[in-house]
């Protein structure tokens, strides 16, 4: 059995799990969101990964980063290894592709901002 806390509204139902022949019992759950939310906690959890990479040739030495759509929770530090391994040039504008299918997902890292070019003590 395992219990997870639904994130889906305010609410935060506690939401038990238990697998019995083969199928999954649902209990704690106050609608039929829960027990989508609680089955894919339980079979395939996937979260979006904020982070940064280091930034070359900006006012900032880092860029802030995150998945373009969310990626199985077991794959995180599979994507922390790639994302500590880059290291991307100034400028950089919001949305742009800074690595495709991370990891191997199928998933891109995407810049959460904007960042100039930093050019004889301006951006
Ligand atoms: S189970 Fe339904 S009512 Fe309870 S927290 Fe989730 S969405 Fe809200």
């Amino acid at each position: 059995m395992k219990e997870f806390t639904c994130i889906v509204c305010p609410r935060s139902c506690r939401v038990k799990v238990r697998e019995e022949d083969g199928e999954l019992a649902f209990d704690g759950h106050q609608c039929k969101r829960g027990e989508t939310y609680a089955r894919e906690e339980y079979t395939n959890p996937v979260r979006i990964l904020t982070s940064t990479v280091a930034l070359s040739h900006g006012p900032l030495p880092l860029l802030p980063v995150r998945t373009a759509r969310p990626v199985p929770k077991g794959m995180l530090e599979k994507c922390m290894e790639e994302i500590n391994s880059v290291v991307v040039e100034a400028p950089v504008r919001v949305g742009q592709v800074i690595v495709r299918d991370l990891a191997s997902t199928g998933v891109d890292l995407v810049a959460t901002r904007s960042i100039g070019r930093w050019s004889q003590g301006r951006c």
